[in-house]
């Protein structure tokens, strides 16, 4: 999975990126799915393990274009972890209130505690994206934003938190299709927001705000991944597979029992 990971410092041209490709593994959409649940099934027992050693914290941050399948992940990788240890904090437009602190204030307050995992849908990286694109600060202030964000996550690793960020890449022509089926289906209309389309007209200079998210944010300690997001099976392999490796590097252990359960009998 190591191609789909953004070195540290590395420069990143999303054409030089196959959104189409479904390299890693030699197999279909059938056989996609059949591992598929092999590894969600994995991830169960990892993420009970994770819960019971209450040591750790993960946090996943999913980023992606309209239609990029942010959703259709959390459905289709995390569906068999108890709810119990895992949350989904979804960022929208900010609050009055949110808007009266800084832009990491909301945040910070949804990042995982020991045992949890919390998956992001959107996150403060829309404080370099939307924000940007929409001019919503002037430059001076969200280009700072680029190192203060990546001490932000420096903190939470020396911490004890997993960090992994997935970009969910598409192309242009792929978000057509997606959007024209959500036009189409009546129980997909509800996604559809008009206000998408004004979106869409900006690709060019949302992509080059991705751009510089994954050039100037992927470190050690909270790398990202471009995931091949076109064939949404294959998205849902490599997320799972990322996530299952990740995990195992934990070394996670059940804990002690607090007593001596020697000799026990339970009459
Ligand atoms: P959705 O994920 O489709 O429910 O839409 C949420 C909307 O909130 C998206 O259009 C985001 O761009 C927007 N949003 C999220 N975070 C921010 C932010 N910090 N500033 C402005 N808009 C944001
Ligand atoms: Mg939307």
């Amino acid at each position: 999975m190591k191609r789909y990971r953004v070195d540290p410092d590395s420069k990143v041209d999303l054409d030089d990126w196959d959104a189409e490709e479904t390299s890693a593994y030699d197999g279909d959409k059938d056989d996609g799915e059949d591992w598929l649940d092999e590894l969600t099934d994995e991830l169960e027992v990892l993420q009970e393990l994770l819960y019971a050693e209450h040591k750790h914290k993960v946090l996943v941050v999913l980023q992606a274009m309209d239609t990029g399948g942010k959703d259709g992940v959390i459905r289709h990788v995390f569906e068999g972890v108890n709810p119990v240890g895992v949350r989904v904090a979804s960022f929208k437009v900010p609050t009055p209130i949110e808007l009266d602190h800084d832009y990491l204030w909301r945040v910070h307050q949804q990042t995982p505690g020991r045992g949890e995992i919390v998956i992001f849908n959107r996150s403060h990286y829309e404080d370099v994206l939307v924000v940007r694109v929409h001019e919503l600060v002037s430059e001076e202030v969200w280009k700072k934003r680029y190192d203060q964000i990546n001490e932000f996550e420096r903190t939470l690793a020396e911490e004890g938190t997993l960090i992994l960020k997935f970009f969910l890449h598409i192309t242009k022509k792929e978000q057509k299709e997606r959007l024209e089926a959500r036009l189409e289906d009546p129980t997909k209309q509800w996604k559809f927001a008009v206000g998408d389309l004004d979106e869409r007209k900006l690709w060019p200079q949302y992509q080059k705000a991705y751009e510089d998210v994954l050039s100037r944010t992927s470190t050690k300690w909270a790398p990202w991944y471009v995931v091949p997001s076109n064939r949404k099976w294959y998205r849902n392999l490599v997320i799972a597979t990322i996530m299952v490796e990740a995990l195992k590097k934990l070394k996670m252990e059940y804990p002690k029992p607090k007593d001596d359960l020697t000799g026990i009998v339970i009459e």
